[in-house]
């Protein structure tokens, strides 16, 4: 097994983000949590990469305590984290946003993954001279993932990276996300667009309040009743869209 969550718990003062979660990645597979806003994803991939503290259970990786070690030496260890919300360094060409990725790997391994990174995105290639700032949405996207991959993952975490992109460009996005798992990469991706993510996945799990509440074959969720009715286009999922849509729109 590669990563197995056991039991974890993570607070925020008083604040319970994760109540008791537990999950596994095997090996080179998409596992997909699936959760609506502040269901306790963002925090899932956090305890995981030591950016948050783990209040009780375990995180184990290749069998080593992850929750006992800090950020660098995680990170060390080939689990990248791609966060929410596209953080590019705007300031910076396409090209030094990638170098910087792979800051402190040696000269044929950054080449390398560059190679890699370029035929994953095209697009990147053409603009490597570019600003990162001036990128569409989409680019700067596929910009934060490459970064990523600089660093050669054993273990990719992707933070929602459907967040606020078209629907064409999501499909392009995940088309890459199933390219990279091919390409040897186990992925842990956390959305709240259930329909792409269980589309991709192999195992997924649905977050609710802090607490998994159901898990499975990503096949077996997207056909389960309850599943449907709530993240798949039900009325329950129908009535939180229109609620956040008219959040958006003031
Ligand atoms: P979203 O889709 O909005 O990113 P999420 O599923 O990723 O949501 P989290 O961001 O993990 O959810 O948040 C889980 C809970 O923890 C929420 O109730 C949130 O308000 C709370 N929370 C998150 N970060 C903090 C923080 N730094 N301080 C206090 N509470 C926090």
């Amino acid at each position: 097994m590669l990563l197995q969550v056991d039991n974890v718990s993570v607070a925020y003062g008083a604040v319970e983000a994760l109540k008791g979660v537990s999950l596994s990645v095997f090996g080179a597979e998409i596992v997909a949590v699936l959760g609506a806003n502040g269901a306790g994803k963002t925090t899932l991939l956090k305890a995981i990469s030591g950016l948050v503290p783990v209040k009780s259970g375990a995180i184990l990786y290749e069998g080593r305590k992850l929750h006992e070690l800090p950020l660098h030496l995680i990170a060390r260890m080939g689990v990248v984290h791609i966060p929410e919300g596209r953080r590019v360094f705007a300031t910076l060409t396409v090209e030094e946003n990638l170098n910087l990725g792979g800051y402190g790997c040696p000269k044929e391994e950054v080449q390398k993954a560059k190679e890699w990174v370029f035929q994953l995105f095209p697009i990147l290639r053409e603009r490597r001279r570019q600003l990162a700032g001036t990128l569409s949405g989409g680019e700067q996207q596929m910009l934060a993932i490459g970064r990523g991959l600089m660093r050669s993952p054993k273990l990719m975490l992707l933070d929602e990276p459907s967040l606020g992109l078209a629907s064409l460009l999501v499909d392009q996005v995940f088309a890459t996300i199933v390219q990279i798992n091919k390409d040897g990469v186990p992925i842990l991706i956390v959305e709240q667009n259930a329909r792409k993510a269980l589309s991709i996945a192999d195992q997924a799990h649905i977050l609710e309040v802090g607490r998994v509440v159901l898990s499975g074959p990503a096949r077996d969720l997207a056909a389960d009743p309850r599943v449907r009715e709530a993240y798949l286009g039900g009325a329950t999922h129908e009535r939180r869209r229109r609620a956040k849509e008219s959040r958006a729109t003031g």
